[in-house]
């Protein structure tokens, strides 16, 4: 870790007093190659981004190809892009009715911002429902259904109209009601620490919205494509959510984020007023051209059953080790809370001095994330969670 922001040069902004201060050279699979000669074990994923390591060969194929056919042509939704195309249908091939029309979008915080607008315009009411310890982005809507409140304080007046309720707290589904446009919800909290919510509770989410009319916005940005074992995180309920929130991995590691929906709720930012939600790069042809690629690796290399298998089996060992106070986790996505934040410091220097990269969460200044390659060889991956061990042995 550097103090301060000098390593970062004199024209880049800087939002953390700790950069963790190393020049990256290159990264292939797991590795991460650091200038000097040094590697590091990825342990993180860029917060689940690169869900299929780093520069996966498909992905990269795949966007190469698309670089030499055509880059930015039009803004979103104006012409036939088979890019476009591509990612869609294999998004939605791994989805349920009703969900088969995406709209994609730049981010994640995007992605959310988009679902704000549409349950706004369907249902024509304009209350929201967010869930305590919830992430949903940087922009001024995702943060205003975002808590706790000390992140977003400095920069209200935010959007109005948010109330927040504590999760498997069942008696306060009660607050959604005839003027609630939407409940968002992490199907399982990231930035909060992992928090996997109940299916119980999933499912009294999922049956007050029908009761009320409310929609249910899922926000599996960090949780979904393959992180907890399931295609979808939300499918463990055996619910289906109005509208799902996609990013961070869906892109193969460049940027993006989706919102998907039916096409009949779809239809609303078509008219009245049409043109309802736009964006120049959204859908742009190599990001989706790497999203295709992303989503086809998916299917073919990823064992789910073996992604929640070795989820189990790593939390179990967690908890077994006396350094450990807490572990959350679903499938490979997995957060686990030490005596202090002084503790956790510690542990990510000293992993990094075995070559391994984990890292801290926003909100839970006790606990630090898991979240590996889904794709990781497994000899290799046990290999980096026995320095894990190791480096937890070191805190004493
Ligand atoms: N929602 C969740 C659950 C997230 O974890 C994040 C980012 O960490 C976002 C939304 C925002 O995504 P982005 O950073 O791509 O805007």
């Amino acid at each position: 870790m550097m103090e301060g922001a000098d390593f970062l040069g004199r024209h880049l902004a800087a939002t953390t007093p700790h950069p963790l201060g190393e020049r990256v050279v290159g990264a292939n699979g797991c590795w991460i190659e650091l200038e000097g000669g040094d590697r590091l074990f990825d342990m993180v994923s860029g917060i689940g981004v690169s869900a299929l390591g780093h520069g996966h060969p498909g992905v990269r194929a795949a966007i190469h190809g698309q670089v030499d056919q055509h880059l930015h042509v039009m803004v979103y939704g104006e012409y036939a892009q088979a890019a476009q195309d591509a990612a869609a249908s294999a998004l939605v091939e791994t989805l349920q009715d009703p969900l088969d029309t995406v709209y994609f979008v730049n981010s994640g915080a995007e992605a959310i911002e988009g679902a704000i607008k549409l349950a706004r315009r369907a249902t024509r009411r304009n209350g929201l429902v967010a869930m305590e310890g919830a992430y949903h982005g940087g922009t001024t809507g995702a943060l205003a259904l975002s808590e706790p409140s000390e992140r977003r304080e400095v920069f209200e007046p935010l959007m109005p109209g948010v109330e927040h309720v504590a999760v498997e707290d069942f008696e306060a589904l009660q607050k959604i009601g005839a003027q609630t446009a939407a409940v968002f919800a992490e199907t399982v909290q990231g930035d909060a620490g992992v928090v996997p919510l109940s299916s119980a509770y999933l499912q009294a989410l999922r049956s007050r919205c029908d009761q009320t009319g409310a929609l249910l916005v899922l926000d599996e940005i960090q949780c979904g494509l393959g992180r907890t074992g399931r295609t979808h995180a939300f499918e463990r309920a055996g619910i289906v959510p109005d509208i799902l929130c996609l990013g961070k991995a869906l892109g193969g590691g460049l940027p993006i984020g989706a919102f998907v929906a039916s096409r009949e709720l779809m239809a609303q930012l078509g008219h009245s007023p049409k043109l309802g939600h736009v964006t120049s790069f959204g859908g742009h042809p190599v990001v989706t051209a790497a999203s295709a690629a992303f989503l086809a690796a998916l299917k073919l290399e990823v064992d789910l059953g073996w992604v929640e298998r070795v989820g189990a089996d790593w939390s179990a060992r967690l908890r077994a080790h006396p350094a450990v106070v807490e572990v959350r986790s679903a499938g490979l996505m997995i957060g686990v809370d030490l005596a202090s934040a002084e503790h956790v410091n510690r542990l990510v220097e000293a992993a990094r001095r075995r070559n391994l990269l984990i890292f801290w969460f926003l909100s839970r200044p006790i606990g630090f994330r898991l979240s590996p390659p889904l794709n990781a060889d497994a000899s290799e991956l046990e290999e980096a969670f026995v320095q894990l061990l190791l480096s937890l042995d070191e805190l004493g």
